[in-house]
């Protein structure tokens, strides 16, 4: 019998450790909050990149909030560590760790026009109650069987069900659009050319503008003032 999974109150160790990779909608709405609480540190460098020869453009299609100059998340209350946003708006990769993708490979299909990917999952034993209550077994177990996973971590679990869901919506609208011939697609990780980086919540909205943050996060309207 795996644990059940807690995490540590006033831990605050994940948002330190690396940069926080999150989707392109969700970078607009952390800006948003960050002007409304006076967060000044706030920056993101794109993740993973698509290119849009039509267009001329390269797609983010994720991003890295990266730590501030005290090796921090910018939304972790430094006294006590404590997410500033967590009522709010909090990342679906901050609700889902210990539990996260360990490889995301997206399929990049020219003759079909389809944009699809696969997702393979690892429990982080750089959670310290991770690392404390399971063996590698456990680890092993949850990282392959997603019922023993859901037992031991619901909620996180659920954030990465949730995770899945939302980069689907985003392969499903560029898979449209590309064959609906309003966009020509490369998967080259955005490397080949240094055409200008978009966000592709707001690119794929320029052709779909019924794509809208209630999609993504019902309760939008209520976080942002
Ligand atoms: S998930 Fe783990 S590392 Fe993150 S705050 Fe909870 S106990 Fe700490
Ligand atoms: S958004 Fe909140 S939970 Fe996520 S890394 Fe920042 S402080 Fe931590």
């Amino acid at each position: 019998m795996v644990a059940t999974f807690k995490c540590l109150p006033n831990c605050g160790y994940c948002c330190t450790i690396s940069p926080v990779t999150v989707f392109p909608h969700e970078a607009l709405i952390l800006s948003r909050l960050a002007e409304e609480l006076g967060i000044r540190d706030l920056s993101f460098k794109p993740g993973y990149v698509i290119t849009d020869v039509k267009g001329g453009v390269r797609i983010a299609l994720s991003y890295l909030m990266q730590l501030n100059d005290k090796g921090m998340c910018p939304f972790l209350d430094p006294n006590d560590k404590k997410c500033l946003i967590h009522s709010l708006y909090k990342p679906l990769t901050c609700r889902s760790f210990p539990y996260l993708p360990r490889v995301i490979r997206y399929i990049i299909d020219p003759e079909l026009k389809l944009v699809d990917f696969t997702v393979e999952f690892v429990v982080s034993s750089l959670c310290p109650v991770v690392r404390n209550n399971y063996t590698p077994e456990d680890l092993e177990l949850m990282s392959r069987n997603i019922k023993i996973a859901i037992k031991a971590m619901p909620r996180e679990v659920e954030a990465a069900q949730e995770a899945i869901r939302v980069r689907r919506i985003y392969a499903n609208a560029l898979t449209a659009l590309w064959r609906a011939g309003y966009v020509e697609l490369r998967g080259d990780g955005g490397n080949s050319t240094n055409w200008p980086i978009v966000n592709a919540f707001e690119y794929i909205r320029q052709f779909i503008p019924q794509l809208t943050l209630d999609q993504f996060i019902p309760n939008v309207r209520h976080i942002l003032k």
